[in-house]
Parts: structure tokens; sequence; C-alpha cells
């Protein structure tokens, strides 16, 4: 079935090439591209085929994308020729992950419920934008996973809104696990919206602050989580969002191991949930 782990496990900028290497040698065969997450910065033509001849050389395969918004380009902004240029940068990264052979790429929503204070018309420039980016994303077999946040009563509303305003076959759910367990109501919710589960972030924490730690070194309910898992729509491979930069940890061999350790436990957990 293959164990992905995400490329910014230590540096979210730059030259992911030294820990594609690190990740290959840990045994995993599947990524999801973090890197540039939070940057303005777009991928050439040929950096991206750079990239996808350094997976082939390494056995990787792309599973999904962290897409990006920066300081300059943000796909959710009201100032309109900043949000034209962060749908510039959204598309790079559907061409990317197209590229690549990657399924999906995953966004980060702004705050847009109904009880904050720019919550209506942010959510509008949300339809909009989605609505621009939907031909091209589909036109590239590229969906499009809206991540959750901690899941409080508005957010859940919203979120589940927004899936159904939009098929299947163009936008889903990325669940974070971290995010959701902060909440505590992250099981819960979902629960409720499983069916158009698309992608995963799967990372631990002691409940009240975003730790991206391994898997069983925190406080969430794997057993739980892994039954959600098991019945949901997501058909991709078990994917950590862990980072080394957030733990006590200095060696990377080491992190990458215990990583695939949890990883191949939460595998085996979401198989024996399906076949039990
Ligand atoms: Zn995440």
């Amino acid at each position: 079935m293959g164990l992905s782990i995400a490329t910014d496990y230590f540096e979210e900028t730059g030259d992911a090439e030294p820990y594609l290497r690190r990740i290959a040698e840990a045994g995993f065969s599947h990524i999801h591209w973090c890197h540039e997450w939070c940057t303005d910065h777009l991928y050439a033509d040929e950096a991206i085929d750079r990239i996808g001849d350094l997976l082939k050389e390494l056995g990787l395969t792309l599973l999904d994308l962290h897409a990006s918004a920066g300081d300059k380009h943000q796909w959710f902004s009201a100032d309109e020729a900043m949000r034209l240029k962060g749908m510039a940068l959204v598309r790079n990264r559907v061409e990317m992950t197209h590229r690549l052979g990657g399924a999906a790429i995953v966004l980060h929503l702004p705050n847009m419920w109904p009880d904050e204070p720019d919550g209506d018309s942010a959510l509008e420039r949300v339809h909009r934008s989605l609505k621009e980016l939907e031909p091209y994303a589909t036109e590239r077999g590229v969906k499009v996973a809206v991540e959750n946040g901690r899941f409080r009563e508005p957010e859940f509303e919203t979120l589940k809104g927004l899936l159904a305003a939009y098929p299947s076959r163009f936008l889903g759910l990325c669940y974070d696990s971290g995010h959701g367990h902060i909440g505590g109501r992250g099981l819960e919710c979902l629960d409720k919206l499983k069916d158009r589960l698309i992608s995963v972030h799967l990372h631990d924490n002691d409940g009240k602050a975003d730790q991206h730690a391994l898997p069983f070194t925190g406080t969430l309910d794997w057993a739980g989580l892994t039954r959600v898992l098991a019945g949901s729509s997501y058909r991709g491979c078990v994917s950590l969002e862990v980072s080394m930069r957030k733990s006590a940890m200095r060696d990377e061999t080491v992190f990458l191991k215990q990583a695939h350790e949890a990883g191949t436990r939460i595998d085996r957990m979401i198989r024996e949930q399906r076949d039990g």
C-alpha cells in the first residue's frame, strides 16, 4: 500500500533533495510535497521536471501536495490583485501535481466563519476562487482538498456547506488529525464528513498545541481515528505530516525510522478495522 511523509519534516523552504534522499532511505514510498507551502515561490517547468526525475531515481511517488499562499500571493485575499496572484500560485501547484502524477492539492482556508468580522465576504472570495479553479484542476485530473482547523462549531458547518457546493470529483476534505485533536471535536466532525475525505495529515499532539508530533507520542485517540478512516472514502496511503523541527529529536535517521514505524502501525490498524 505504501507510506507517505511530508517533505518539510525538517525544512519548509529551499532545496528538498537532501530530505527526499533520506525519506527514500528510510523506506517511505510516497511523499506529501510541503516545501514552499507558505511562500510566494513559483516552480518553473524545468524545476518541476528535475523534481520528477529525482523522484523517479529515488523510487518515490507524489501522493499529494500542500498548495500555497504566501505574503503577496493569497488566493482568498480581499485585495483583488493579490487574489489573482494567489490564483496563479495555486494553478502552479495544480500543474506541478498533475505533471508529477499526484492526486490532489491541499489548501488551508482563511477565517471565513460567520462569527468572524470579515467571515461572510471571506467565504464569498473562497467561492469565487474555487469556481475559477474548478475547470483548471478538473482538466488536469487534480482534486482540491480543503484542510480543517480546530473544528469550532461555525467552522464545521461552513466546511460542510463548502463541500456540498462542489462535486466530489473536484473538492474534498483533507483531515488534519492534530488540528482536529486540539479542538476536541475532530473525530466527531470527521465522521460526518468522511464520505468526502481525499487526503490526510496524520500527526499527534497533547491536545493543546499544534506540535506535529509522531503518532502515538501525544494524546490522540488513534484507535478511534483509524476506525473512522477505515470507513471513509479515503483510498490513499497513510500520510504523515510530522515535524522534527518541533520535536526534541536531532537525528534525522532516528526520527524518520520512528515515523516509518508509527505509519506502519497506523496502516495495520486501518486494515484491521476494515477486516474486522
Ligand atoms: Zn496539516
